[in-house]
C-alpha cells in the first residue's frame, strides 16, 4: 500500500518534460522547485496518507512552481495602519528618492575615492557631515542597523568590563534584539540596577567601579512604564558620568532628527537634544522615524567616534552603496524640504480629514455592483507607528470596514493578500479593514483592482 503510494510519484525529470512545454524555463531554480515539492509528497507517502494520483500531482507542483518562480520580493499594499511596518519593510521611501539613487547608481561610483586629490576616501564622508550638521554632533558613523551600533559601540567603549543599565530599561525590541545578549555578545558584563519602575542616580552611582567600562540609557521604545515611577535623565548621567570618567551611551532606538511635534508627530526625544547634552555615544535607526534605508547611526564625541571606526567589527557591519546613496538623499530632504520627500513622514504627518477625503473619494471609484454582496464602511481608526516608536501614541486614522455576505473576515484578508496586487489588511472585532494611513497614494489604483478581483 505504502509502495504503491510512492510509486505514483512522478520523477522530476518527468515533471520537468511538462513543465517546459507550459514554457517554464528548465533553469535550476524551477528543478531545485520541484524536487523541493516532490519530497513533501514523498514525506506524505511514507507515512501512507497521500490521496491523490499522478496527475493531479503533477498539477499542484506546476501551479506551485509557476507562483514560486515569479520575483519573490514583491510590492504590496500597507492597509495594516502601520506605517513602520517591519514585516513589510518598514519606512517606505519616496519614488523620487529612489529614481535619484538608482540613476546615480548604474554605473560605478565615487564610494571609496577621493576625486578631490585621487586618493583613497572613506565611504562614510558620503553622509557623516549630513548627519552632523543636522544633529550637532562632532562625528558620525553608519552601519547596517540600529542593533549593529549597539554591539560596535559597547565593544569599543566597554569590552571586557561593565556595563549599567537601569533595570527599566532592559529592553526586548522583537527580533531576538534584547538588551542583556547584546551587552554579553559585545563583550560586556551586565550590570543591573535600579528597580523595574524606579532607578536613581545614587543607584548608578554606587555601582559604579573600577571595572566600569560604560554607563548605557536605553529608550524603551516599545512600552512605557506609568504610574509610581523615576527614570534618570540622561543629563544627570552625564554629570556623574564626567565626575567619574565614564562614558555614557544612549540607544534612543527611533530618534527624530528633527522636532515634527507641530506637524502631528508626537516628539519623541530629539537626537540633537542627546547631543547637546553631552552624551559620549548615541544610536539610532535610520529607518525609523528618519525615514530612511535600513541603518544604524552612531553620532557622538570625535575621539570616540574614531575609535569605532577602527574597531575590526565596523568592517562586518559597514554599509553597501545602495544604502549610503539612499540615506544622503534622506537628508538632504530632511535639510530642505521634510514633508514633500520624505514618504514615510508625509504618511506619518497626514491627519485624519486628510485621510478621510482620499478614502470617500476612493469609494466613489468603487463599481456599483459591487456593493450588493459587500459593504465599505468608513470607520475612525487609531493606529501605531509601529515598529516599537512612541508607543503612547495613538494616530488618528480612517478605515475601509468591509463586511461580506459571501465571506468571512479571514477569507477575505486571504482572497486581499493573494490578488495580483497584494494587500494586508487586519481583522478586528471579528471585521475586515483596510486603514488608509499606510496606503501610499499611487497605490490606490492598485487598491481598487485588487478589491475588483478579490470581491468580484
Ligand atoms: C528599534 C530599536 C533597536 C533595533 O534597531 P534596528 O535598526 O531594528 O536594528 C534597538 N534599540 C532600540 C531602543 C530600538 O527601539
Amino acid at each position: 500500500m505504502k509502495n504503491n503510494d510512492l510509486l505514483n510519484i512522478p520523477s522530476v525529470s518527468q515533471i520537468m518534460q511538462i513543465a517546459e512545454k507550459e514554457k517554464f524555463h528548465n533553469n535550476r531554480y524551477v528543478k531545485y522547485l520541484i524536487k523541493q515539492e516532490l519530497q513533501k509528497y514523498r514525506d506524505v507517502a511514507k507515512n501512507g496518507r497521500l490521496e491523490l494520483d499522478r496527475n493531479s500531482i503533477i498539477k499542484n507542483i506546476l501551479s506551485k512552481v509557476s507562483l514560486l518562480s515569479d520575483s519573490s520580493i514583491k510590492p504590496v499594499i500597507n492597509a495594516t495602519g502601520i506605517v513602520l511596518h517591519t514585516g513589510l519593510g518598514r519606512a517606505p521611501q519616496s519614488k523620487k528618492i529612489i529614481n535619484k539613487v538608482a540613476k546615480r547608481l548604474s554605473a560605478y561610483v565615487n564610494l571609496e575615492l577621493d576625486l578631490e586629490n585621487g586618493k583613497r576616501g572613506q565611504r562614510q564622508n558620503h553622509v557623516s557631515n549630513l548627519i552632523s550638521s543636522i544633529v550637532g554632533s562632532e562625528d558620525a558613523l553608519i552601519v547596517n542597523n540600529n542593533a549593529a551600533a549597539v554591539l560596535l559601540s559597547l565593544n569599543e567603549l566597554a569590552e571586557g568590563k561593565e556595563v549599567i543599565v537601569s533595570r527599566g530599561q532592559l529592553v526586548e525590541i522583537g527580533g531576538s534584539f534584547r538588551i542583556p545578549d547584546m551587552i554579553k555578545k559585545s563583550g560586556c558584563r551586565l550590570v543591573e540596577v535600579g528597580t523595574t519602575n524606579r532607578t536613581h542616580i545614587s543607584d548608578y552611582e554606587d555601582a559604579i567601579t573600577k571595572n566600569t567600562g560604560a554607563i548605557l540609557w536605553v529608550h524603551t521604545s516599545n512600552y512605557t512604564i506609568s504610574g509610581f515611577t523615576k527614570e534618570v535623565l540622561i543629563e544627570e548621567l552625564v554629570c556623574l558620568g564626567k565626575k567619574k570618567r565614564i562614558s555614557v551611551m544612549v540607544d534612543l532606538g527611533c530618534g527624530e532628527v528633527l522636532d515634527l511635534s507641530e506637524n502631528g508627530i508626537p516628539t519623541n526625544i530629539v537626537v540633537g537634544d542627546v547631543v547637546k547634552s553631552g552624551s559620549s555615544v548615541i544610536t539610532f535607526s535610520g529607518d525609523k522615524l528618519l525615514g530612511g534605508p535600513q541603518s544604524g547611526i552612531i553620532v557622538g564625541k570625535k575621539s570616540l567616534i574614531t575609535k569605532i571606526k577602527k574597531n575590526p567589527i565596523a568592517r562586518t557591519v559597514r554599509c553597501d552603496k545602495w544604502t549610503i546613496a539612499l540615506l544622503e538623499e534622506t537628508l538632504r530632504s530632511a535639510q530642505e524640504d521634510l514633508v514633500r520627500e520624505n514618504l514615510t513622514l508625509s504618511l506619518l504627518m497626514a491627519d485624519r480629514s486628510k485621510i478621510l477625503k482620499r478614502v470617500e473619494n476612493f469609494l466613489k471609484l468603487i463599481p456599483k455592483n459591487i456593493n450588493k454582496d459587500h459593504k465599505m464602511i468608513i470607520e475612525e481608526t487609531f493606529v501605531e507607528a509601529g515598529s516599537g516608536t512612541l508607543p503612547a501614541e495613538k494616530f488618528e486614522s480612517i478605515a475601509l470596514k468591509i463586511t461580506s455576505k459571501k465571506y468571512s473576515p479571514s477569507a477575505l484578508s486571504k482572497l486581499f493578500r493573494k490578488a495580483k496586487y497584494p494587500v494586508i489588511g487586519f481583522i478586528k472585532n471579528n471585521n475586515f479593514y483596510l486603514d488608509f494611513k499606510s496606503i501610499i497614494p499611487f497605490q490606490e489604483k492598485f487598491l481598487l483592482s485588487s478589491i475588483i478581483e478579490a470581491l468580484d
